[in-house]
């Protein structure tokens, strides 16, 4: 592995952030052959290869500075947790400035989901996530976001998770970060997870979901892209008064307003959204709370537009919030689906290395 680069404010440029001609554009402006390009891209979409050492079909001579140029390191795995006889398994890592940010990959008979980081931090300071709790380190970069996946990948082509090989199925968007706050990095992340190999990695874009807090303006751009990816809302609350503690940017774009932006987002891609609820004792785990969430969602139309995901909370060190009773969550479900919207409960993997949320990050010791 290379050194890392000192005293850069951005991460290395990547073959990842970039298209097949813009890489082949890059190597030329450093007085490179343009066709390595594609073999580079070989390397790391198709053959998962992260050793320079293995590509043998790059000149000796010129291979460090190919692999330099659009190979450089990006990220050091600092520790890895496992969990599920090591069918989870979660990742802190750690960027080239210092940042520190986790993936977490899940394997279940017949798929893999990895779910992955967009931002080191989060602005949106909502107080029951242990990520929300720092503040936006920086956004990071789509090779960043990419690299995640790539990782998982190569553990799974390896053997290295039991189960035997495999490859990754499933993306999301649910770990450190708001993806939409770093929109342009994200569609970059999607296209490239997306574009065949060796372009990309080749995965379907129905198995990509993006969860957000709720930017109106981006759920419409994202709707717009034409890229069939799933839309998760982390909604948590079907009322203004408390939504807006729960979720702030809610001040900003109502329960109203973000609704109907995914709504929207469902009428124009005919993809499902999933409403995410995280279960809170005594916060938002009401009854009648459910029958308003139900009444909400069910105001725009009942031709299965929307499913809802209730998570149990994680609680986070501090945090004055516990999970709901059992009892409570069964009769919450039991309500929705009286409405006829269709709720699942999320299964808690990973809880016992703190596979939710950032608290890795928060306490690396
Ligand atoms: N910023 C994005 C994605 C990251 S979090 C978003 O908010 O959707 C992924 C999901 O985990 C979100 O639904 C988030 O609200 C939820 N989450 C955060 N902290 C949690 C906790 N302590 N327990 C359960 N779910 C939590």
């Amino acid at each position: 592995m290379l050194a890392e680069p000192k005293g850069r404010k951005k991460p290395p440029p990547h073959l990842a952030d970039l298209d097949a001609e813009e890489r082949k554009a890059r190597l030329v402006e450093l007085g490179l052959p343009g066709f390595r390009a594609k073999q580079l891209s070989t390397h790391y979409f198709a053959r998962l290869a992260d050793d320079p050492a293995q590509m043998t079909d790059l000149p000796a001579a010129q291979r460090d500075e190919l692999v330099s140029a659009l190979l450089p390191h990006l990220m050091t795995p600092l520790r890895t947790l496992e969990a599920d006889r090591g069918t989870t398994r979660k990742t802190l890592w750690r960027l080239f400035d210092g940042a520190l940010v986790e993936s977490v990959l899940m394997r279940y008979p017949g798929r893999v989901t990895m779910c992955v980081s967009s931002q080191a931090g989060c602005g949106m300071a909502c107080p029951f996530c242990a990520t929300g709790q720092g503040g936006l380190q920086r956004n990071m970069s789509t090779a960043e976001i990419v690299e995640q996946v790539l990782a998982g990948a190569r553990a799974l082509a390896r053997d290295e998770v039991p189960g035997g090989t495999g490859r990754v199925n499933n993306v999301v968007f649910m770990g450190m970060g708001e993806p939409l706050a770093n929109y342009k990095a994200v569609i970059g992340a999607v296209r490239r997870l997306t574009d065949d190999a060796p372009d990309g990695y080749g995965m379907s874009a129905r198995g990509i979901t993006v969860s957000t807090v709720g930017l109106v303006p981006r759920i419409r751009q994202l709707a717009d892209e034409g890229i069939p990816v799933t839309l998760a809302l982390s909604l948590h609350a079907p009322d203004d008064e408390l939504r807006n503690e729960l979720v702030p940017i809610n001040t900003r774009f109502s329960v109203a307003e973000t609704v109907e932006a995914a709504w929207s987002y469902a009428e124009k891609t005919k993809r499902r959204v999933s409403i995410e609820y995280a279960m809170m004792r005594g916060i938002n785990d009401q009854a009648w709370r459910a029958d308003l969430l139900g009444d909400v969602l069910t105001s725009y139309g009942d031709w299965g537009w929307v499913h809802v995901n209730l998570i149990p909370l994680n609680p986070t060190p501090g945090s004055k919030w516990t999970a709901s009773d059992p009892a409570d969550e069964r009769e919450f479900v039991r309500r929705l689906e009286a409405k006829g919207v269709p709720t699942t409960v999320r299964d808690t993997r990973g809880r016992e290395i703190d596979g939710a949320c950032g608290q890795l990050a928060a306490a690396p010791d």
